[in-house]
């Protein structure tokens, strides 16, 4: 029986496997659809857009901040806090402590701080974080999922206590990775948009309550404020990259021209040094993704420095084949065993898991249809890029 192919964009390297990705008739993703698009978008207006936006919300009388800035410290928060600096704004920084956050997470904080903005560190109760870290990575394979509920509960919460209508976000990641066009095109964050977009995995938050021990009042931070407190402030978020236009690594530049430390080496399982510093769980995240859906992050690099020109396809292709997916041993040099240790579990079990959410249609398989792995524990891909037409589909899953 031949194996079914992973079909891949024709112009960027993402696989179909991808959620909310659409390939067209013509072999185009939507992602690459929607970067073309920027194209023929009239950035000037937008600017004089966002310039009326900020104007209409600052406090005039200078009695409260401008805006919230959400901050990981990471080149696009650094990025976003210096724009607003620089268009007059008195943002209020607002970060939710990362589950491990690592050394050089921690210098990037306080060079954002050293710009001169006042900022909110919110640490959440480590005891639930890694029971959460624990529970998500055994139920729904993401150990970062309380990471992705927290980075955008805590900036509307702040926002609303604080009576600052106003939060800058960075990317629209529906637009940038695809996703359904009016998602991608929304220049607001709403509560629907974090529903379904911002990685909740079908677990909601009030999922976690009673599991293990872990009370309402556990969840406070994790919880998203009632439409009613966020109507009394009006708060709203928009997406600064729906008006400059986008791009991870000339604000990695812009960063570090600003103090932004990037890593000594290229960061495991992925392309570059500038990015996803500051948390050493991201490493197993990256990795989940890659068990799942066939790409890890070094296909969404490639694919996004392949659609500004900056490497060909064919350049990409070697390169994710090289660095996509390897098992996450270390993080930012960081050995897995220390993360693991901290969520009170086992390598073995760790490993089960991972078997447990692979997607076997996508990985070789042996005869049994058991995972084939080298003696680092990596998995091969059945393919890693189109079979041309015309070219037999090999029985590559038995050997
Ligand atoms: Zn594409």
């Amino acid at each position: 029986m031949p194996v079914r192919q992973i079909r891949y964009c024709s112009r960027c390297v993402m696989p179909e496997t991808k959620p909310d990705l659409y390939i067209d008739a013509d072999g185009v993703c939507n992602a690459c659809h929607s970067y073309q698009r920027r194209a023929i978008v009239d950035w000037d207006a937008r600017r004089r857009e966002l310039t009326a936006i900020l104007e209409r919300y600052r406090s005039h009388d200078g009695s409260n901040y401008d805006c919230v800035v959400p901050v990981s410290g990471g080149k696009d928060s650094t990025f976003q806090t210096l724009k607003m600096l620089e268009l007059g704004m008195r943002p209020l920084c607002v970060n939710g402590a990362t589950d491990k956050l690592s050394d050089i997470g921690r210098r990037n904080i306080e060079n954002l701080k050293r710009h001169g903005v006042d900022f909110v560190e919110v640490t959440m109760n480590p005891v639930v974080r890694r029971r959460i870290n624990r529970l998500a990575l055994r139920q729904i394979g993401d150990i970062s999922w309380p990471e992705h509920v927290a980075i955008f509960t805590i900036p509307v919460r702040i926002a609303a206590q604080f009576g600052v209508p106003l939060i800058i976000w960075g990317e629209n990641s529906q637009n940038e990775y695809g996703g359904p066009a009016a998602a991608a095109e929304s220049p607001v964050l709403t509560r629907r948009w974090l529903e379904e977009f911002g990685g909740l995995l079908g677990l909601r938050v009030a999922d976690m309550a009673g599991q293990e021990g872990t009370e309402c009042g556990d969840l406070i931070q994790y919880t998203y404020p009632s439409d009613e407190q966020l109507a009394g402030v009006g708060v709203t978020g928009l997406f600064l990259g729906h008006y400059l236009p986008w791009d991870g690594y000339a604000n990695a530049l812009y960063a570090q021209a600003h103090g932004f430390e990037t890593f000594a080496k290229t960061v495991e399982g992925s392309l570059v040094n500038y990015e996803n510093l500051d948390n050493v769980q991201t490493g197993i995240h990256d990795y989940f993704k890659f068990l799942k859906y066939g790409f890890g992050r070094a296909t969404d690099l490639a694919c996004m420095h392949i659609r500004r020109d900056r490497l060909s396809r064919a350049e990409a292709l070697a390169l994710v084949k090289i660095h996509d997916g390897r098992f996450p041993w270390t993080y930012l040099g960081y050995p897995i065993q220390e993360v693991l240790d901290e969520i009170d579990m086992e390598l073995d079990e760790f490993i089960r898991i991972c078997d447990r959410f692979t997607n076997k249609k996508l990985f070789h398989c042996d005869a049994r249809g058991n995972l084939i792995k080298d003696r680092r524990g990596n998995l091969t891909k059945v393919n890693h890029d189109n079979v041309p037409a015309g070219e037999p589909v090999l029985e590559e899953c038995i050997r």
